[in-house]
């Protein structure tokens, strides 16, 4: 099984991804997960990522492609991988098409957790993440300033901020939103309704994945 979620920041790509993993026993290969853990490890590579990930911005498509191209040949993905977050530009989906065929694997499925904007706004500023075990809550579902997991303090992320999700839905329309046309003329593009409770929308990419 290989899957593309697409879908604005907020859409819901990452807590799906998670349920899919259960299900499926495939790993979710998150390039903002990997980006972020290297800038909280300090490591030349987040020094040299941090500034653009803060302000919302692309990384550059060559670095991404290096990293998810060394992430696919881990044992793990074997059997198969659910991408979050990767591919966000055309040349990104191109570099992916390349790496796949010399992978060996064709059948792909992208699926696009589709949210309208101003409810994506609404959702990520309410968005809090524990400085602990990094579980996601909201402060409309935990108002308090503690994990409900573990106890950790929650915290806001620098690109969660109003002025930033702007941006970043800004730059997903310019450089990501093309990516429907593209996986749609290749007959793998699949729409869900991501404004539905998370058990209904896993439902439905569910039904997408066995079809
Ligand atoms: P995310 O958690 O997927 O919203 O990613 C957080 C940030 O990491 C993005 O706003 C970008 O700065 C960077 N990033 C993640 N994935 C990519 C990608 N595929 N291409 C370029 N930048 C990325």
């Amino acid at each position: 099984m290989h899957v593309i979620l697409l879908g604005t920041p907020g859409a819901g790509k990452g807590t799906q991804a998670k349920l899919m993993m259960v299900q499926y026993r495939v790993p979710q290969i998150s390039t903002g997960d990997i980006l972020r853990a290297e800038v909280k490890k300090a490591s030349p590579l987040g020094r040299q990522v941090k500034a653009v990930l803060d302000a919302g911005e692309l990384v550059s498509d060559e670095l991404i492609l290096k990293i998810v191209e060394n992430r696919l040949h881990e044992r793990d993905c074997r059997n198969g991988f659910i991408l979050d977050g990767f591919p966000r530009t055309i040349p990104q989906a191109q570099g992916l098409d390349g790496i796949l065929k010399r992978m060996g694997e064709m059948d792909l499925k992208a699926i696009e957790i589709a949210v309208e904007d101003e409810a994506i706004v609404k959702r990520l500023t309410a968005r809090r993440v524990c400085a602990e075990c990094g579980q996601m809550t909201s402060v409309l579902i935990n108002p308090k300033d503690r994990c409900e997991n573990c106890g950790g303090k929650l915290f806001q992320r620098d690109d969660d901020k109003e002025e930033t999700i702007r941006n970043r839905l800004r730059v997903y329309h310019e450089n990501t939103a093309p990516l429907i046309g593209y996986y749609q003329q290749q007959g793998v593009y699949h729409m869900v309704n991501g404004l539905q409770p998370v058990d209904a929308v896993f439902a439905e990419i569910q039904r997408v994945i066995n079809s």
